[in-house]
């Protein structure tokens, strides 16, 4: 079968053919991969500035932004059944005894940094034919959302963050109201996405959904179809090529929530400043290997006290996440059902995948598609 892998030491991206995967223990299952999405981090992979392939490989295959089609199941798996859709979970447990999260299956919030995470980091991923898993880590979704499913692993990542934010607003009281719940938590405030890739988009779909009025800070000029999505979803777009960070106070007013999915340090410092009092500031982005900054800590964290701000990192999810990002896509395609299809506007067969993994891509999205 058909398989995407990079090859670290030759540095190389190639189609391979691999021995199709069978079953092998009582709770696994085989997969059908129809799309696999491409991300900043899949970029970085084929750019060999990050991913570990598993320890017995000279490879890694890849893709962790997965939709699979269950063809098999294990002798003891209940919940699933041929025919059924999935997206998988990426990130699996580390072995230690001793580490609370993933002892927990809070994986995401691995205390040794010694998880795997399909297609990432020591196991390989998705973008194969077939695949096969663990059945605990399959997330089952709804046949009507087969077309953007593959959306579903890129909003977990705002879904965790709502999660937690929520969590932090309740100890918060300016932020504190009764009248509010989870889903609507961005009543009356005002929310700022850096950067408009799909994470951005998703991030600013899910803060609409959560009512805050949403502002997306990127670097497109029209016409372009990110401004077009922003527009469609109810959010304010503004380009950093008409409009310097720190105009950006000035232009919102004070901002109660930065969602950060660009993986720029220099730029995330700089709207470090522009938060408002008492704001929450949410870090997505991986930064690569970028040039050293000069910066004044002692400016940044004076305003940082004096505010009562507060900066969030987040990384991966978990299941509650994800069972989340279902049912908010779901949501998202009803309300902007365009807005959605045009995430989606490139699909690339598996014959092309390794060439085209790093271009810019036409649409919004890259996905590696099987059926073509
Ligand atoms: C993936 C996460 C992963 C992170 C760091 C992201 O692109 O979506 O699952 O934890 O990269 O490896």
């Amino acid at each position: 079968m058909k398989a995407i892998a990079v090859f670290p030491a030759s540095r190389e991206v190639k189609l391979i053919e691999q021995v199709e995967p069978v079953i092998t223990q009582p709770d696994q299952v085989k997969l059908r991969m129809p799309d696999v999405g491409i991300c900043g981090t899949d970029k970085e992979i084929c750019t060999f500035v990050y991913g570990t392939p598993p320890a017995d490989s000279d490879y890694l295959v890849i893709g962790h932004e997965a939709l699979g089609e269950v063809v098999e199941i294990g002798a003891a798996v209940t919940h699933l059944a041929p025919g059924d859709l999935v997206v998988p979970t990426v990130r699996r447990p580390c072995p230690h005894t001793g580490c609370r999260s993933c002892r927990a299956g809070h994986q995401d919030f691995c205390e040794t940094g010694d998880f795997t995470e399909r297609g990432i980091k020591g196991t390989h991923g998705y973008l194969a034919e077939f695949v096969v898993d663990g059945a605990q880590y399959m997330n089952l979704v709804p046949p009507h959302l087969r077309e953007i499913a593959v959306l579903v692993e890129p909003l977990t990542i705002a879904e965790k963050a709502e999660h937690q934010l929520y969590g932090l607003m309740q100890r918060r009281p300016p932020w504190t109201d009764p009248a509010v719940s989870e889903r609507t938590q961005g009543h009356g405030r005002k929310a700022l996405v850096l950067g408009a890739g799909p994470v951005g988009l998703l991030g600013a779909m899910a803060l609409r959904t959560a009512e805050f009025e949403t502002f997306v800070y990127s670097r497109e000029q029209e016409p372009d179809p990110r401004i077009a999505v922003t527009r469609e979803i109810g959010a304010t777009y503004l380009s950093s090529q008409t409009l310097p960070t720190d105009q950006l106070e000035t232009r919102i007013g004070p901002i109660d929530l930065v969602y950060e999915a660009v993986g720029h340090s220099l730029l995330a410092l700089e709207v470090l400043h522009a938060l408002g009092p008492n704001g929450i500031y949410v870090l997505t982005g991986v930064p690569g290997l970028q040039t050293l900054i000069e910066a004044d800590p002692a400016a940044l964290f004076r305003e940082m006290v004096l505010k009562n701000q507060m900066v969030l990192g987040t990384v991966n999810a978990g299941p509650q996440a994800f069972e989340a990002a279902i049912s908010d896509l779901a949501i998202f395609y009803q309300r902007w059902p365009h807005a959605m299809l045009a995430l989606m506007a490139n699909r690339i067969p598996i014959e092309q995948a390794a060439e085209r993994i790093l271009e810019r891509p036409a649409g919004i999205k890259s996905v590696i598609s099987f059926q073509l």
